[in-house]
């Protein structure tokens, strides 16, 4: 039984059934397309074309963690306390929201109203991604403007599968403000495609997966003729890093099954190699996000400069595909 090439087309009627609860995204911003890069936006809408089936597969890792999080949150007893893929819908514009999880009330039964976005990653970062937030804030802005006397309040549930992880980044509320800005983000997105602005690449996290990477203005690189001894140098560079981040990748999942054998404590000493796995005990940071929304003159007071540093990058050239 060969599955690869049934799971090419599986893999991508998989996606399709899921795009379809969303309704025809090729008419409405989402508030992922308000977070994310408005050249992508409006080339998904205007031409769109299959990503490729790693990537739909890790929009899939996306899904299963949704449901994974239900199956926890229904385990636990509260499935009376939430709805999932809540659409919320701007009065006036073609500007939509699909919330993963809203919640009526904490888990404690007090009344509030709480958005979860739920990201699945391959590792947990240690500061939220801009995107993230921005998402939030557009859901949390689409929930104020549907229900202006109750107080509204979101968290992102990052969650890493492989290492068995979750963080959630939460204290998140309705910033008039910050809905403002992004809602004329909406705007200008919909005048992209209307034709009536251009929309400019944005380069972020995302751009790794993103389809429309090949002739992306922001990525592309002026030609020029350099030495062949640097153009050699370069070249090794690039090889030396790329082999760098495969073994990166590679200590990471040996790392999981060494810790899954190991557990989080342990000492021992084969005939080849010493094995040690110890804890390093929590310690307490200032939260910055939080900071710069509840205390915003003391976090500008506390602000110290970085340093900037000279950054150096060299990437084989890949073959322009026919
Ligand atoms: S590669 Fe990055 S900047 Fe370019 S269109 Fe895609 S997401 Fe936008």
């Amino acid at each position: 039984m060969n599955l690869m090439p049934f799971f090419e087309t599986a893999v991508v009627a998989l996606n399709h059934n899921k795009c379809a609860e969303l309704g025809d995204r090729t008419q409405y911003i989402g508030s992922s397309d308000v977070a994310g890069c408005a050249r992508k936006v409006y080339l998904q809408k205007t031409q769109p074309v299959t990503p490729s089936v790693s990537t739909l597969l890790k929009f899939s890792r996306g899904h299963a963690a949704e449901i994974l999080i239900e199956n926890i949150f229904n385990a636990a007893g509260v499935a009376h306390l939430f709805d999932t893929q809540v659409e919320l819908e701007h009065p006036f514009y073609p500007l939509k929201a699909h919330v993963d999880f809203l919640f009526h009330s904490d888990l404690d039964g007090t009344p509030e109203h709480h958005i979860i976005e739920v990201k699945s990653v391959s590792a947990i970062p240690d500061e939220i991604y801009p995107q993230w937030s921005d998402q939030l804030s557009f859901q949390l802005g689409l929930l104020h403007l549907k229900n202006p006397k109750i107080k509204v309040g979101g968290s992102i549930l990052a969650i890493d599968l492989n290492a068995g992880k979750m963080h959630q980044f939460n204290g998140f509320s309705y910033n008039d403000a910050v809905f403002n800005y992004l809602s004329c983000r909406a705007l200008y997105l919909l005048d992209c495609l209307d034709e009536k602005d251009e929309a400019r690449p944005s380069v972020s996290h995302t751009c790794s997966y993103c389809s429309y990477r090949t002739d992306c203005p922001a990525l592309t690189l002026p030609k020029v003729q350099l030495p062949p001894e640097i153009e050699a140098l370069a070249g090794k560079y690039a090889e030396l890093n790329s082999t760098k981040s495969s073994a990166e990748k590679e200590m990471k999942s040996i790392r999981q099954e060494l810790m899954d054998f190991t557990g989080p404590a342990f000492k021992g000493c084969s005939d080849t190699v010493n094995l040690i796995v110890s804890s390093v005990a929590s310690s307490q940071v200032v939260d910055a996000e939080q900071l710069l929304q509840q205390y915003p003159d003391i976090y500008s007071e506390v602000l110290k400069e970085r340093a900037g540093y000279t950054k150096l990058e060299c990437k084989p050239v890949k073959p322009v595909k026919a």
